[in-house]
């Protein structure tokens, strides 16, 4: 029998690659899905990987523990990944309501549908580096002290706790992982590595003139979606549930990663990027690098994509949709 998946957030980056790697891993996947106006555009990435009629589909909402748990009694999955968020540092603030009811509570509602409908499942909580905030330790592990910076950040640490806690108070096999940034040609447009890419491929099109970005002296340890969902499934795998951080170990500024980008196109950065205060956040997370080696030595898992390899493989995906597509 194969082995049943049940991913919210199915429909983001790193759910579109997690579902391509558990298909290819012989798994039956399902995903929650919100209902939208726009019905037919919501699956483009799974659609991108070429796996969208592979998925089972099912309407649900984070903020709507009914749909949760009329989803997990429906499928009885044995691996629940709990990927959905509003994911964006950016909008916490202008949506902090929103984001503490889907990114914090939405946690316990999954948590409590697993709980009640399919209390065997091995579930996996998509926690985030930015809890660590104003960092505490030159690089952060899963035992540096957190210190979040921003609505989103506190959320997610509400979400990390929530879910130590329900594998120590009803002995679920609830496990967190701490993923440091993870990028791809799939990441949203409003995430910097992205916003990079896509605005670079444009200009080397002749579709814009300029890149306004904000604080490009901000530390990210950048890797690859592709390489980070291995080790979601890789947790799961483990006898005993537990917390791991999943990072490169290599810490870069956004300048110098726009570097990488301008120059794969061929381009003078100086002539193109602006800073606009507009960018700026009320409170910034300065740097982050993380210690991975609980997961490289209990996991077994290390990144294979550098940030150079996939800042290009992002800017050629990105010439290529606009070629077909121009901005308008
Ligand atoms: P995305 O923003 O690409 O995807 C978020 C997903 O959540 C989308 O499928 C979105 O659906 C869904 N979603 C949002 N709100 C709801 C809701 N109320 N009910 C149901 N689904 C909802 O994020 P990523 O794939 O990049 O990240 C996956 C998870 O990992 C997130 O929880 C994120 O916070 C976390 N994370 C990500 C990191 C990264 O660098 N990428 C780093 C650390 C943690 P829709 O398509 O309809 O918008
Ligand atoms: P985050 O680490 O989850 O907030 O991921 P982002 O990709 O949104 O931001 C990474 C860093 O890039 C943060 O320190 C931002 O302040 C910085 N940054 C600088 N300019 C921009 C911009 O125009 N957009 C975004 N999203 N981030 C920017």
């Amino acid at each position: 029998m194969a082995k049943r998946a049940l991913v919210t957030g199915i429909t983001g980056q790193d759910g579109a690659y997690l579902s391509q790697f558990l298909l290819e891993k012989g798994y039956e996947v399902h995903g929650v899905i919100r209902r939208s106006s726009h019905r037919g555009v919501e699956d483009h990435r799974l659609r991108w990987l070429g796996v969208a009629d592979r998925v089972h589909l099912h309407d649900g909402d984070l903020a709507d523990l009914s749909s949760l748990l009329r989803t997990v009694k429906d499928v009885q999955p044995d691996e629940i990944y709990n990927l959905a968020a509003q994911s964006f540092v950016a909008s916490s603030w202008r949506q902090p309501l929103l984001t503490a009811n889907v990114t914090a509570i939405g946690v316990t509602n999954m948590l409590e549908a697993m709980r009640i409908g399919a209390p065997g499942a091995r579930f996996y909580q998509a926690s985030s580096s930015e809890m660590y905030g104003l960092i505490q330790e030159p690089m952060q592990s899963e035992t540096t002290p957190f210190y979040p910076r921003s609505p989103y950040a506190v959320a997610k640490l509400y979400g990390h706790w929530i879910t130590v806690n329900y594998r120590e108070s009803f002995g679920l096999h609830a496990s967190s992982g701490i993923l440091f940034n993870h990028e791809s040609p799939l990441r949203g447009v409003e995430f910097v590595t992205r916003k990079v890419t896509r605005t670079v491929a444009a200009i080397k099109l002749g579709q814009a003139q300029e890149l306004r970005l904000g604080n490009i002296d901000a530390k990210r340890d950048w890797g690859h979606a592709r390489d980070y969902v291995e080790g979601m499934w890789r947790m799961l795998q483990q006898e005993k549930p537990d917390d791991y951080v999943v990072a490169t170990g290599v810490t870069t500024t956004v300048r110098d990663m726009c570097k990488i980008a301008f120059a794969h196109a061929g381009l003078d950065m100086d002539k193109h990027l602006i800073i606009d205060p507009a960018f700026f956040r009320p409170a910034e997370v300065d740097v982050l690098l993380g210690d991975s080696s609980k997961a490289r030595k209990a996991l077994g898992w290390k990144p294979e994509i550098d940030l150079e390899t996939m800042i290009k493989e992002m800017l050629d995906a990105d010439l290529e949709r606009l070629r077909r597509e121009p901005l308008s």
